[in-house]
């Protein structure tokens, strides 16, 4: 099988499954528990905690633990709107977010905050002139992704945020999903930031978001005095304590692993421009762990599905949305016109991928086209 989708999701490295299973049957105790087995998973927690801060430069307590990065950007999103209601209603949003940050800002319209969602251009990105000219002194929330997660496109998040930090009670929120660990984030100019664990070879159900000290949130989760107070119920020890591992890795793999994907990018975007009606819809300068791509021949779907018969997994869209029938809203608010944004997929490269495998696919839709696509 060849996994071009790593963007959905990725493997388990085992470094990290088999202290995940060491965990599970030793350290079962309850972090906020006072006898000896719960002070050993506080302790341990703690630790975790403390690493990763350590790897992003920030402080511990700036790092809060989640469930998934759709939590963390419910939390971001909705926490500090309703806890920062005095300072103004007017939130600013990319108009091409996971969904989870699209359908936390819907959410909030009925508590009376006006969302007002900027148009990214023709290269995927949120341009800083852009937020400047709608930024006001009302607005109390800008809300981006880092790296798009359909294009690759890379928003320009330090020269946002020195726009958004001109209104002083504004705080600028980025969901660093599909860039953590890939490229430099820099923590430094946000204040609150979306991290996921299963994006970077670690468990599902672990993540996180960095909350800057200044920043106040209204839990979404009501219970005990877990993280802060801000996320009830009891901790789930055992994946937080992998998370620092899993984010060690992925980082002292970070360039050798960019060098890699970045070959078997640029081999596939040359052997692409040799076939005819193919397009490569990511831009250069995208991350080249994306690869969005289309062929006039084929759609998506039938694609995805010979692509996949074939052994070689892809996605038509992000797999949030791959159930809903309509095309790729990234790919039409850049500009792309609906034909392409029906025949585009998305390949993800990680770090287990070969030039080997680049080669396959390349062979393998030619033999597709062959077979399924309509002629030109
Ligand atoms: N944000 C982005 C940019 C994503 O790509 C994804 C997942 O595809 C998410 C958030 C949600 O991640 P999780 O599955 O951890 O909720």
């Amino acid at each position: 099988m060849i996994y071009f989708d790593h963007s959905s999701t990725t493997s388990v490295r085992p470094e990290v499954s088999n202290v995940y299973s060491q965990l599970l049957a030793q350290q079962y105790g309850n972090p906020d528990s006072l006898h000896a087995l719960g002070r050993k998973a506080h302790a341990l927690l703690e630790k975790s905690r403390e690493n990763i801060a350590k790897m992003l430069h920030v402080l511990p307590g700036e790092i809060l633990f989640t469930g998934c990065a759709s939590e963390s950007n419910s939390l971001a999103i909705i926490g500090y709107a309703l806890a920062n209601r005095n300072r103004g209603n007017h939130i600013l949003v990319s108009n091409v977010e996971h969904p989870s940050v699209m359908h936390s800002m819907e959410w909030l319209k009925q508590f009376g905050f006006e969302i007002e969602y900027l148009p990214i251009n023709s290269n995927g990105i949120v341009t800083p002139s852009l937020v400047k000219e709608r930024i006001r002194k009302d607005t109390i929330l800008v809300s981006t992704m880092h790296v798009n997660n359909e294009m690759g496109a890379i928003n320009p998040v330090k020269e946002i945020s020195e726009v958004v930090h001109s209104i002083p009670t504004c705080v600028y929120h980025v969901d660093c999903v599909q860039s953590f660990t890939k490229i430099d984030v820099p923590f430094e100019c946000m204040d609150l930031a979306t991290i996921s664990a299963h994006k970077i070879h670690g468990l599902k159900g672990s993540a996180l978001l960095m909350k800057k000290k200044k920043v106040k949130l209204m839990p979404l989760i009501q219970g005990g005095q877990q993280e802060q107070g801000l996320r009830g119920g009891t901790e789930n020890a055992p994946s937080n304590i992998v998370l620092s591992k899993t984010i060690r890795l992925a980082l002292e793999e970070k360039e050798e692993v960019y060098k890699r994907v970045s070959k078997i990018n640029q081999y596939i975007r040359e052997e692409l421009s040799k076939i005819k009606g193919a397009h490569i819809n990511s831009k250069e300068d995208a991350i080249p762990y994306i690869l969005n791509i289309s062929f006039d021949q084929i759609t998506s779907e039938v694609l995805l599905n010979a692509l996949d018969q074939r052994g070689i997994c892809v996605s038509a869209k992000s797999t949030c949305s791959s159930h809903q029938k309509n095309y790729s809203s990234t790919l039409v608010a850049m500009g792309y016109s609906e034909k392409i944004a029906t025949h585009m997929i998305r390949l993800s490269f990680g770090k287990d991928n070969t030039m080997e495998e680049a080669s396959i696919f390349i062979k393998t839709c030619k033999e597709i086209l062959n077979q399924y696509g309509l002629s030109l």
